[in-house]
């Protein structure tokens, strides 16, 4: 189970509606929808060539969906594609039961509370929802990436 403190982290990103909001005129829209849980969330990404300079989501989904989308949105707004790939890279990696390397902890900064749910296969596709989100915008403006 998530231990004490990473349940509020989670908690507190998922009442978090700094990232909850819908964006004008985005870039990128994609929808991620989880029916077993019931998450259904869309991610809004704006583009300045190859760089996420703003990201938001929209939608209703369970505290886990909502804080990974809202943490995972802190993180790569400011970043390149390519780095938000490589981010998304190392967090599903991290799911699978990967160890993380010095550099992937900084890189995926208070993300990483997501680890737990490597031990929790039935949450996985919450805590995923919107990075697959985020690597299909990278691919839909980096094909073949
Ligand atoms: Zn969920």
């Amino acid at each position: 189970m998530l231990n004490h403190l990473y349940s509020e982290i989670i908690l507190e990103n998922s009442r978090n509606t700094k990232n909850r909001t819908e964006m004008k005129a985005p870039s990128r829209v994609e929808r991620g929808h989880n029916p077993n849980c019931g998450d259904d969330l869309t991610l809004m990404v704006k583009l300045q060539d190859d760089v996420i300079v703003d990201a938001s989501f929209i939608g209703t989904g369970c505290a886990i969906s909502t804080a990974s989308m809202s943490l995972m949105i802190d993180l790569v707004k400011g970043k390149s594609i390519d780095e938000a790939q490589q981010m998304a890279n190392v967090f599903l990696g991290m799911i699978q039961g990967n160890a993380l390397s010095d550099s992937d902890l900084q890189l995926l900064k208070d993300c990483v509370v997501f680890q737990s749910l490597k031990d929790m296969p039935a949450r996985v596709k919450c805590g995923t929802l919107g990075w697959h989100c985020l690597l299909q915008v990278v691919q839909d403006v980096a094909p073949g990436a």
